[in-house]
């Protein structure tokens, strides 16, 4: 067996045990022992700003305000989420908020006029979020995401503990229902996302986000009508500097 190969099998091998030994511990403990015992000084909570993203962030801030967050702003995004970002990081008083995006010469050459999500949203899902997120994860061993098994059928069996390109992926909220994000919102009286209001359950781009009708799934209002329900960043391998 290569060795890069042994190694993915051993994360992958971490990454169940890790699942088996913590599912159903309480998830401020377990993010705490995932940031100051597993992966201490390795992990990043890459967040969005999004409708639900104050939770994790807020449980960051308890923790450890100089947590790596790494936010991806693709250029195209809400100003209201921009503006949303700069509240939370005051609010939570976070130091190491890090801003990743598409370089702007590939920009230049492949999305001149920012309408690619038009004609190939894959690929401007690639160059805009799933590369800069790859070389930003260069150096940790662990990233946490805010996903839950609740906003979408894709998602229904979701693990607390994934492995993805050798690193160790952590979904704290997997298994948390809409309700008790609401709840958790409430007891720290944490600030919302102003389009929450507008019916916008699950946010990214402009182009690409719409708000939900009743009885929908929440990120149903993500590139609505064309068949694409992920951005890549939890579909395809990240490899750093990859053409993918
Ligand atoms: S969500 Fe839409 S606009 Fe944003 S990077 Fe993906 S395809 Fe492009």
């Amino acid at each position: 067996m290569a060795t890069n190969e042994a190694a993915v099998l051993g994360v992958t091998e971490k990454a169940a045990r890790l699942t088996a030994e913590m599912e159903g511990m309480d998830t401020p403990e377990l993010m705490r022992a995932v940031i100051e015992d597993l992966f201490p000084g390795r992990i990043a909570l890459v967040s969005s700003f999004g409708a639900d993203s104050a939770v994790l962030l807020h449980m960051v801030a308890q923790i450890d305000k100089a947590t790596p967050v790494l936010f991806i702003d693709t250029r195209v995004l809400f100003e209201e989420t921009l503006a949303y970002r700069d509240k939370l990081v005051a609010y939570l008083d976070l130091e190491k908020v890090i801003a990743i995006g598409p370089k702007p010469a590939m920009l230049a050459a492949e999305d001149p006029e920012n309408f690619l999500w038009a004609s190939d949203p894959n690929r401007c899902c690639e160059i805009r979020k799933v590369m800069p997120l790859a070389e930003a994860l260069e150096g940790y061993d662990a990233w946490i995401t805010g996903r839950k098994r609740f906003q979408a059928q894709t998602r229904g069996s979701l693990a607390l503990f994934e492995t993805e390109a050798g690193r160790v992926k952590v979904n704290p909220l997997a298994h948390w229902p809409a309700a008790k994000i609401i709840d958790y919102l409430d007891a720290f009286a944490l600030p919302r996302h102003p389009l929450v209001a507008k019916n916008y359950l699950s946010i990214s781009c402009i182009p690409c986000t719409s708000p939900v009708k009743p009885g929908e799934d929440p990120r149903a209002g993500r590139w609505r009508g064309s068949g694409k329900v992920e951005c890549g960043l939890h579909t395809l391998p990240l490899y750093a500097g990859a053409d993918i």
